[in-house]
């Protein structure tokens, strides 16, 4: 994108080029420790193959600073802006996608953006709406959290959205999640993390499922009722018997997250969204004065 780039917007350009290319490349160790803690459960043999040969991807990975899976996403970016951060977002918006664009070009990485008509390539990771980025704004604030968020294909070609009625209350959304996700099998490379949004509008709802897979893996959310459905999807999902990639086993998800928001008296959006193994996301905090710091963790 061309403009006049600030020392700010320089910063968060740099930091988006840094995160993308670091989110591909080095998974946050909670992932990693659920990873083994899902090789010491699984009991069947195909499934302790699979996650065997996962938990090498991720070492070979490490050792040649190489990509931890060839689909390297669609770049997707939530933004916690300050209201009293020194860059407007369109100006953020510039930086996230120049810095996008220059991390595929200079690594190399694979370029996925096409035309969703023409399905023409559309450059280096960058085209019309992408990145696809998300705000939050925080009062009385003067930095900026950036979580690069690259989704792979053949989870996100396994998100599902069901407008239930009131009428078929927690269990409606119950069923609609494990429906979802024996559907899905082996598809979306489990295990990975089950996100579920609930509530707000059909829209809202696949926006919060999307915001729950990029949580550390295993956080609860805060309100204790929805961290008791977390801990009863989680449990169920796994009685399924998909196990790693689809093979059958006692693995099927990693976790289950789920985020919520009031809604409707009259509505009960349920929507799915799943990540696979590699799910991969990385954060920077950029404060006022341009000062960035990485966190793989958050
Ligand atoms: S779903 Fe995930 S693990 Fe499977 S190919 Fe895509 S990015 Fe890789």
């Amino acid at each position: 994108m061309s403009t006049v780039a600030t020392d700010i917007q320089k910063a968060v350009e740099d930091a988006a080029a840094h995160l993308y290319v670091w989110a591909l490349k080095d998974i946050p160790q909670d992932l990693r420790d659920a990873i083994r803690d899902a090789r010491e459960r699984e009991t069947s043999v195909p499934g302790q193959r699979v996650l065997d040969t996962i938990i090498r991807n991720v070492a070979i990975a490490d050792d040649r600073t190489t990509l931890v899976c060839q689909d390297t996403g669609i770049a997707v970016y939530y933004c916690r802006v300050g209201e009293h951060f020194p860059l407007h977002p369109a100006r953020i918006y510039e930086a996230l996608y120049d810095g996008t664009e220059r991390a595929t070009v200079e690594h190399p990485l694979r370029s996925n953006t096409v035309h969703t008509l023409t399905r023409e390539n559309t450059g280096q990771n960058v085209g019309y709406r992408v990145p696809i980025v998300h705000w939050d704004f925080v009062p009385d604030w003067d930095g900026l959290d950036v979580k690069c968020v690259p989704k792979g294909s053949g989870s996100e070609n396994m998100s599902f959205l069901k407008m239930c009625v009131p009428a078929d209350g927690v269990a409606g959304i119950k069923r609609f999640v494990l429906d979802s996700i024996v559907n899905a099998g082996g598809k979306p490379c489990p295990p990975g993390i089950v996100g579920v949004g609930i509530g707000g509008s059909a829209d809202y709802a696949m926006h919060l499922a999307k915001e729950a897979i990029a949580r550390p893996v295993g956080t609860r959310n805060p309100d204790p009722e929805v961290a008791k459905l977390e801990e009863e999807l989680y449990g169920l999902l796994n009685e399924t018997g998909i196990g790693p990639m689809g093979l059958g086993g006692d693995v099927t998800v990693l976790q289950c997250h789920i985020e919520h928001a009031d809604t409707h008296m009259t509505l009960n959006p349920v929507a799915v969204n799943y990540q696979c193994w590699a799910a991969r996301r990385a954060s920077a905090h950029i404060a006022a004065d341009g000062t960035v710091d990485f966190d793989r963790e958050a």
